[in-house]
């Protein structure tokens, strides 16, 4: 058995090309030319101060406005990310965002619960969008998105950065190119410990569900990414302290095995309880971890091949999963491409996500 690494990647990305191997959907990572889309960002979190410094690093890409609840919140970041005040705005002057011809993609880094309002309101401001996942808080939700930029003849894409990470591109192509053998038993952790009960996440008209949505969708997408199929059935089981304050609204702990038409299972941890950041796939001839799995940076893989462990050192990319997901929209906006992460990809999250809390609440497996 052979684990070979991937040097067409790194060629392909090094040269400027587009990045295509092994079945994956090819993403680009070449040299700028021309103008670069812009981008608002929408809520002004966490999350946004991971994304914002990535503009940097972009070839593609150009940060032009920002969006907050607060204009002098959105002044403070403006002056430090450099956005002049004509591409400041507050979610009740976002529509007028429509007139902003340096805004071409609307980034929505807002709760979850937010999400399809304001995916709707970017389109039907004429701009292209990239939603943070969860994608919304229903499938139905998620569809009436997709409908909407479709309807504007606009982009869609999901925040699934792990798509664009040096590490998980490559346990991909290892498991596709069966380079496991067959792949027989997934085991997929993610969850953290959360804290303070007031936060958003813990809310369920902003969240939508607990670590499900926030964190154990990394599970889901990892169970759907490294063996490149899709489940058949779903079966859940939910554990939550409903006297812990944090958990009145939302679950704590829910896991769930996936069934995959070749036979493939995905046993997948969902928790607010404690860290986990992990998968691992065994396959009939060897096995691959990752841990951390899909951290923002130091993401590590292990290869058993016959009697031996390795380390194993994914080939680079050019950039980082951040600016590559930030420019790879950039592209298909300039080319007319489909994000390799559109809609219709997190859509299918979103129906998984929702068997998954069928079946924990009926107790019971959910075909797909
Ligand atoms: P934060 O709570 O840190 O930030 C959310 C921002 O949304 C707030 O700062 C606020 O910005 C704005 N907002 C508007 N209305 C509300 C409201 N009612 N309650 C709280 N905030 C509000 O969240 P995160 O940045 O951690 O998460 C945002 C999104 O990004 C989520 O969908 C999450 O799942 C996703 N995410 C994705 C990650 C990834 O790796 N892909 C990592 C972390 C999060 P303002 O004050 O400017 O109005």
């Amino acid at each position: 058995m052979m684990f070979r690494s991937s040097r067409r990647e790194v060629l392909a990305a090094g040269a400027g090309g587009a990045v295509a191997l092994s079945g994956l959907p090819a993403f680009a990572a070449g040299q700028g030319e021309g103008r670069r889309p812009g981008y608002a960002i929408v809520g002004l979190g966490m999350y946004a101060d991971v994304i914002l410094p990535r503009f940097a690093e972009c070839r593609h890409s150009r940060l032009t406005a920002l969006v907050s609840g607060s204009m002098d919140k959105a002044r403070a970041w403006g002056a430090r990310w450099g956005v002049p005040e004509r591409g400041l705005y507050t979610y009740d002057t976002f529509d007028t965002i429509r007139d902003n011809p340096d805004v071409d993609i609307v980034y929505v880094i807002l709760p979850n619960g937010m999400h399809h309002e304001y995916t709707l309101r970017a389109a039907a401001a004429g701009k292209h969008v990239v939603c943070e996942k969860p994608m919304a808080n229903t499938a139905a939700e998620a569809e009436s998105m997709i409908a909407a930029c479709r309807a504007a003849g606009r982009k869609l894409m999901i925040g699934y950065r792990s798509h664009f990470e040096p590490a998980n591109r490559e346990a991909m192509r290892i498991v596709r190119d069966g380079e496991l053998g067959r792949a027989r038993i997934v085991t997929a952790e993610t969850g953290f410990n959360i804290g303070d009960p007031a936060q958003w996440r813990l809310n369920r008209a902003l969240a939508g569900g607990g670590s499900l949505m926030d964190i154990g969708i990394y599970s889901l997408q990892a169970a759907r990414y490294l063996t490149g199929e899709e489940p058949v059935a779903v079966t859940a089981v939910e554990s939550t302290d409903r006297t812990d304050v944090r958990f009145r609204e939302v679950e704590d702990t829910i896991n769930f095995q996936l069934r995959f038409a070749s036979g493939t299972v995905a046993n997948c941890v969902s928790t607010y309880g404690s860290n986990h950041n992990r998968y691992r796939v065994v396959g009939t001839e060897g096995w691959l971890d990752a841990e951390p799995a899909t951290a923002y940076a130091g993401n590590r893989l292990r290869l058993r091949r016959g009697r031996e462990t390795v380390e194993h050192t994914p080939p680079a990319l050019a950039v980082n999963q951040f600016s590559g997901q930030l420019d790879h929209l950039s592209q298909c906006v300039m080319t007319g491409a489909e994000p390799i992460v559109a809609g219709e990809e997190g859509l299918k999250d979103m129906r998984i996500i929702e068997a998954i809390y069928r079946s924990a609440a009926e107790g019971r497996t959910i075909a797909l």
